[in-house]
């Protein structure tokens, strides 16, 4: 199922080239009083609603997906876990090129050593917001990375259990800007965190450790890989998150870039595209 939220707050099943509109199964959440729990209410409950989500997309009249508003497919994660470097060729890159400044002149560390990093919630947005440059002149790269969404508060939970607690994937751009201050700060800018085009449900997706993706600037190819060439796989990286953080449904986790990270500026067009999952197309302005 690949599920997506668009226009103003629709919710949708995208099917083939066709968006349906299911937000009535909205009225099936239930309903919350303060203090809210943390977390994505809808994904909370996707699982126990997706058979009725179904039935819903069967009876509603298909729209073009192009023509409509696509925003994160995720409304409320409580928090957004970032893994750094977690591709060998972009830590090759990095160690070349000192303004990508992983290391700052220091011997590189493993990812281990410097542990996952969170992204401010509220710089989420989805496809059609587009990603707002906040200081003009510095440099802000370009991250093409799978995401992952959380779809159940997990405790601890073992590598070999890790996947069972996805709802599903969807494309993220880890927007950065590059520089020595901490990681929170440079990739927290209010539309600094891409997710869409909507999100794939994991059966859909089967193993996430062979996807091939690319991401294009103004038609030109800037980064391709596969995330069998994560340095960490999905697995273990939830596997970790969880035994720091509660996961709450609806978080994400951007799971590492690969090489050909680079600027982007205001006018500019970047494309990324995901195996299984479909493509996006993200305005800078
Ligand atoms: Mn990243």
């Amino acid at each position: 199922m690949k599920l997506c939220r668009f226009d103003d707050d629709r919710i949708g099943l995208v099917r083939g080239r066709n968006v349906h509109d299911v937000s009535d199964i909205l009225a099936a959440l239930p309903p919350l009083r303060y203090p809210l729990p943390f977390g994505d209410q809808l994904i909370a409950h996707l699982e126990r609603l997706r058979h009725r989500m179904e039935r819903l997309a069967d009876m509603a009249p298909p729209q073009p997906v192009d023509g409509v508003r696509l925003l994160s497919p995720v409304a409320n994660p409580s928090k957004i876990i970032g893994t750094p470097v977690n591709y060998r060729a972009h830590v090759e890159e990095a160690r070349r090129d000192p303004q990508i400044s992983v290391f700052h002149g220091d011997k590189p560390r493993s990812i281990e050593e410097q542990g996952l990093f969170l992204k401010a919630s509220s710089s989420l947005v989805g496809p059609s917001e587009g990603v707002a440059i906040r200081f003009a002149d510095r440099r802000t790269d370009h991250e093409a990375e799978l995401g992952v969404v959380i779809g159940r508060k997990t405790g601890p939970v073992a590598e070999a259990d890790a996947l069972n607690v996805v709802a599903g994937y969807a494309i993220a751009l880890d927007m950065s800007v590059r520089g020595k201050e901490d990681r929170s700060f440079r990739k927290s800018p209010d539309t600094y965190a891409v997710l869409g085009p909507w999100l794939v449900t994991a059966d859909e997706i089967g193993d996430p450790g062979a996807l091939d993706f690319t991401l294009h600037v103004n038609g030109e190819l800037r980064q391709a890989a596969n995330t069998r060439e994560m340095i960490i796989g999905i697995a273990r990286q939830i596997f970790w998150a969880s035994s720091v953080y509660t996961l709450y449904p609806g978080d994400i986790i951007m799971s590492g870039t690969c090489q050909g990270v680079a600027p982007v500026k205001p006018g500019d067009v970047m494309t990324v595209s995901f195996e299984r999952i479909g493509e996006m197309t993200v305005a800078v302005r």
